[in-house]
């Protein structure tokens, strides 16, 4: 019997199969959990469906987060197909390809606005429209991921660094909103992998480089090592757990020079 038997989980954000949101989806699949996932739009809807089927899971609707019509008919969806939802998974995230790079300093009123509504705001969307749902199963576990760059300044990941020191505080803030109701609210922060997304950041190969020269484990992380962090700290073996950023990047965070 794997660590999340029976557990219904919806995961929103992924792309394509290099998608982190994909390693996790086949991960939950692998042990037990009944999976439920979205797309943005025509064209990753027809990547997204035959994903789906490799691990038979309902692909519940289109969901771009930054429509409340939208994120309302996903759970109404998903009240409808299980009455209840145990397991959320959030990996969303936006920034203009003009913002990660150079100067933070020149990014627009517009822009800031933007990535962190995509990439903090949504994460309270979405459990909020969760909560009931998991409180009809008793409680839940919502994850959602960030970067080394919401405490650091890394170079290049400007706009995004801060849009994920704000979704890590949401994480926090969520968590205490949502713990009476036995809900827990994490965060995994991630070592660099190629996604679509990163391919966004200017150099992120010289970033992806410094990690594994200088990690501890002197490797990059594994996406599949995403994957199953993401089970472990989502299912019951981690039910003491909640407000937390874990790190899941080889331990890159602990080293300095
Ligand atoms: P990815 O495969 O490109 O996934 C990002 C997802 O966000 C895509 O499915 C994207 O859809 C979706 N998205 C963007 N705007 C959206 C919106 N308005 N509504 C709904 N979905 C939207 O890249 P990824 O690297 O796996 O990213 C997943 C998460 O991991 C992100 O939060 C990212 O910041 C985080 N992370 C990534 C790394 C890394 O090195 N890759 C490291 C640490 C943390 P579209 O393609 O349609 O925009």
């Amino acid at each position: 019997m794997g660590i999340v038997q029976g557990k219904r989980a919806l995961i929103v954000g992924v792309a394509n199969e290099k998608s982190l949101a994909w390693s996790i989806a086949q991960r939950l699949a692998a042990e037990g959990a009944e999976i439920a996932l979205t797309y943005q739009g025509e064209i990753l809807e027809k990547r997204v469906r035959p994903l789906a089927a490799q691990i038979q899971a309902d692909v519940i609707g289109e969901l771009d987060v930054t429509d409340d019509a939208q994120i309302a008919s996903v759970f109404a969806a998903l009240k409808k197909k299980w009455n209840g939802l145990d397991l959320l998974v959030h990996a969303v995230a936006f920034a203009e390809r003009e913002d990660l790079r150079d100067r933070f300093l020149t990014v627009s009123r517009a822009n800031f606005a933007k990535s962190m509504e995509i990439s903090a705001y949504s994460l309270v969307a979405l459990a909020r429209a969760a909560e009931p749902l998991m409180e009809a199963r008793g409680g839940g576990s919502i994850l959602t991921l960030s970067y080394l760059g919401a405490v650091r300044a890394i170079p290049n990941y400007n706009m995004m660094g801060v849009a994920k020191a704000a979704l890590e505080a949401c994480v926090r803030y969520l968590s205490v909103d949502l713990g009476a109701g036995n809900i827990r609210v994490n965060a995994l922060s991630a070592g660099p992998a190629r996604t679509l997304s990163s391919s966004a950041i200017r150099d992120f190969h010289t970033m992806a480089h410094e990690v594994e020269a200088r990690a501890p484990l002197r490797r990059a992380m594994k996406i599949e090592e995403v994957g199953k962090m993401a089970t472990a700290v989502l299912s019951d073996f981690s039910s003491g757990v909640t407000g937390q950023t874990l790190y899941v990047d080889v331990g890159y965070n602990i080293v300095g020079v």
